[in-house]
């Protein structure tokens, strides 16, 4: 399952990709056919995953920076929100992925292909 995460598949066959491009989910898994969006606003729970992404990700330039180079706090803030930013759609693309695992773990009935 670590495997498919990390190369972002599907969560019931693990061979269809979530992507097709940088940020573009396709509605249904290429391989096995199942949904990705099981509902309107079902993306909405990979918010809170991509912003304890975020968070951790920044933290942890944040401390590199300040440890490494010992600038004012302001710039070194500055300096690992600037480095994040092209971190931004691998963010995306992982916390979609982490909840889709996660929510598929916790309810693996497909309701729309009942
Ligand atoms: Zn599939």
């Amino acid at each position: 399952m670590l495997r498919a995460i990390l190369t972002l598949r599907c969560p019931r066959c693990r061979r269809g990709p979530l992507f097709t491009g940088v940020i573009t989910m396709p509605e249904r898994c290429a391989s096995c056919g199942m949904y990705y969006e099981r509902e309107h606003g079902y993306f909405v729970g990979a918010m809170a995953i991509s912003y304890g992404l975020a968070v951790t990700l920044v933290a942890v330039v944040f401390s590199v920076v300040l440890w490494v180079t010992k600038w004012p706090v302001e710039w070194v803030l500055l300096v690992s929100g600037a480095a994040f930013l092209p971190l931004a759609p691998v963010c995306f693309r992982y916390s979609r992925a982490l909840w889709i695992y996660l929510d598929r773990r916790i309810d693996p009935l497909d309701h729309k292909d009942r």
